[in-house]
Formats: C-alpha cells, sequence, structure tokens
C-alpha cells in the first residue's frame, strides 16, 4: 500500500480524495455544527480509504469548527488512565464529537455540497510510496511522535483499528475572503487569529483510529512535539 498522503495542486471533475474545497455528503446530510458554539463547522479534508484499512470502501470526511476556541475543545477529549491498549467506551466516542465531526458514508452514497461556501483551499491528496514535499498524512502504521498509544477496542469488543494521520503543523490554507479562526490568545480568550489558514486541533499530530465494520466509532488522539 501506499503509504503517504501527498497535497498536489490541480482540480478536476471526479477527486475523492482531497484537502478544502466542497465536502461530499449524502444530499439527506447537514454540514454539521458546533456543539460549543452553535456555528457551522468548517470542511478540512476528505479520505476515500484504500484497500487494506478499515472501514474500505467508505469515505471519511472530517469538519471542525474555527468560529470559536474554547479550552475543552482544542483537542480531542483525552481518556483517563493509560491511552496504549486502552478499551474505549461507545459513550465517550459519542460525546467527545462537539466542535468536530469525522464521518463515514459508503462512496456511493455520496455527491458534492454545492452550496457550501469553500473556505480552504482545495488541494488534491495523492497517495505515495515515498515521503516528499507537501507530506500531509500516512496510512497503514501509526508513526509516533510520543509513545505508543494504540487503542485495543471499543467497551462492545470491536477492535479499533488505526486508519490515518495528519501531521502536525500542516497549514490548511484558506480561500480570498474566508474568515480567519478564532484562536485562543494568551489570556485564554478569543481572538481572531491573523493567519491565512486554518489549523486543525491547534496543529497537533493527529491520529485517527476507528472500528472496521457496523457503526462507526472514530477515535481521536493528538501528540505534539
Ligand atoms: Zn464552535
Amino acid at each position: 500500500m501506499d503509504e503517504f498522503l501527498i497535497v498536489s495542486d490541480g482540480r478536476c471533475e471526479g477527486q475523492t480524495s482531497y484537502v478544502g474545497g466542497r465536502p461530499q455528503l449524502p444530499d439527506r446530510f447537514p454540514i454539521p455544527s458546533c456543539g460549543l458554539c452553535g456555528k457551522q463547522q468548517a470542511f478540512f479534508f476528505q479520505l476515500r480509504i484504500p484497500d487494506g484499512l478499515p472501514r474500505h470502501g467508505e469515505t471519511m470526511v472530517v469538519f471542525q469548527c474555527v468560529s470559536c476556541a474554547r479550552e475543552e475543545g482544542l483537542i480531542p477529549e483525552m481518556l483517563g488512565g493509560p491511552l496504549k491498549g486502552a478499551v474505549v467506551p461507545r459513550g465517550f466516542i459519542t460525546g467527545y464529537q462537539r466542535n468536530f465531526r469525522v464521518l463515514f458514508f459508503a462512496n456511493d452514497e455520496i455527491v458534492t455540497c454545492e452550496e457550501y461556501r469553500e473556505l480552504v483551499a482545495f488541494k488534491e491528496l495523492k497517495f505515495s510510496a515515498r515521503k516528499s514535499r507537501g507530506l500531509f498524512g500516512r496510512l497503514g502504521t501509526a508513526e509516533w511522535l510520543m509513545e505508543d498509544e494504540t487503542p485495543k477496542r471499543l467497551d462492545t469488543g470491536e477492535p479499533l483499528e488505526f486508519l490515518m494521520q495528519v501531521k502536525a503543523d500542516f497549514h490548511f490554507s484558506i480561500v480570498d475572503g474566508a474568515p480567519h479562526a478564532v484562536k485562543m490568545g494568551i489570556f485564554g480568550t478569543e481572538e481572531i487569529s491573523d493567519e491565512n489558514y486554518y489549523r486543525l486541533f491547534i496543529s497537533n499530530e493527529l491520529y485517527i483510529f476507528v472500528n472496521a465494520v457496523g457503526e462507526p466509532f472514530p477515535y481521536l488522539l493528538t501528540q505534539f512535539e
């Protein structure tokens, strides 16, 4: 499997794995709102999951709010206790997607949301056997910045498998006219960022695990060097 995800310029019909632009969701599915501030979340990226990975045959679509910056939402909530080998309660996962949303849909179910206002600039995601400029993330095997925090399974028994990670400090450039993100200022108050890009989980390295079959329960971890 080509394990590296590289961003590349160029837009054409039929691209299915990309950063920015407009998301592809089933018609019936609205753009998610933020559970902390109520605003519509921003679309960050989507991945058509290749062979050999959990939930192959589906597309993962990732949103995060850029309109608020609250202490409890800067990174995904962490389980108490040791993370390596953790048994993750389903209830924990359903509860913690407040200012972000990670969705999975069958590939044949999705259509481009034409009415979505583009915020993040479009870049295609290409699969590559080698690391190169424009590295976005990797598939297959987690490369931990700190200690291995691989979970074991959901509390209902299904194993949690590594799907992908997004590189720390990847900048999601925004299009002209897109509102700048709200960030947490040094005094803990919300302020408008002067950056012309968005950060996913304040630019931590992001690890996504998920159960392979049945209703998806994505489990997210972040690390920072
Ligand atoms: Zn929000």
